[in-house]
């Protein structure tokens, strides 16, 4: 029994050790937190703090508290793709380049504001410096970094971006030729950018969009688990988050 569980927990860590879809909001999250707690604890303790450095104290507990929302819900959103759609999941989770290096997909949900020009989903498009075939994103050579935006149709949204993510990685060479060629006189905010009627990184997505949208309403159906919309999700995390601090 003792060799037993030392082999699920080794092949349980071993599955993390390759999951290659991670939270963009992983890295900094601990650090984060640690600080928030400080800042709330000096706000609880320090009765003759001075009103301004109250306020400064408020405005970066907020902006900390902000963060660990948007962590939060990233995973949460996450697990709930992963309920829904395992199949599409599993398929960037374990996805490798062209060369068949195994790549990491950063997710990150974020407030619509802070998405660019108005766009509700957004996948980078960089190829290492010392190798056009790898991928590279904020995150380093090796990754790719998605964007969402928070509103009630993010998982479908995130399923086009896998949908683009799982064409460009294995074909990033040539598809950073054909992008450059198709493209370069669009502007960013263009719907076209992605989706001419050649681009089969934009077929791709349109495919993931709709296997997902099937997937939905199958497990919809079918549900054990109820699925909250994301906003609903975000909204629950905001309370918590703020009953504690
Ligand atoms: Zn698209």
């Amino acid at each position: 029994m003792k060799t037993y569980c030392l082999y699920l927990a080794a092949l349980l860590s071993f599955n993390c050790l390759f999951a290659q879809i991670r939270n963009g909001y992983e890295q900094e999250i601990n650090g984060i937190k640690e600080s928030l707690t400080s800042l709330t604890n000096m706000l609880a303790s320090d009765v003759d703090m001075s009103s301004s450095k109250k306020h400064q104290i408020r405005v970066n507990v907020a902006k900390l508290s902000e963060y660990v929302m948007y962590y939060q819900l990233t995973k949460e959103l996450l697990d709930q793709f992963e309920l829904i759609a395992p199949d599409l999941y599993a398929s960037i989770d374990s996805i490798k380049d062209g060369r068949g290096r195994r790549v990491a997909v950063y997710v990150r949900f974020a407030s619509e504001m802070e998405m660019q020009n108005g766009a509700h989903g957004t996948t980078n498009l960089n190829q290492s410096q010392h190798d056009p075939s790898l991928y590279s994103s904020d995150y380093g050579d090796g990754t790719v970094s998605i964007k969402i935006a928070s509103v009630t149709k993010s998982l479908t949204l995130l399923a086009h971006e896998f949908g683009h993510v799982f064409y460009q990685v294995k074909n990033l060479k040539s598809y950073a030729i054909d992008y450059a060629s198709w493209y370069q006189n669009e502007t960013f905010n263009s719907k076209y950018i992605g989706h001419n009627g050649n681009d089969l990184s934009g077929s791709k997505a349109l495919e993931y969009e709709n296997l997902f949208r099937d997937q939905f309403l199958a497990y919809s159906k079918n549900a054990t688990v109820k699925i909250d919309s994301p906003l609903a999700v975000l909204e629950a995390i905001r309370k918590s988050i703020y009953r504690k601090s």
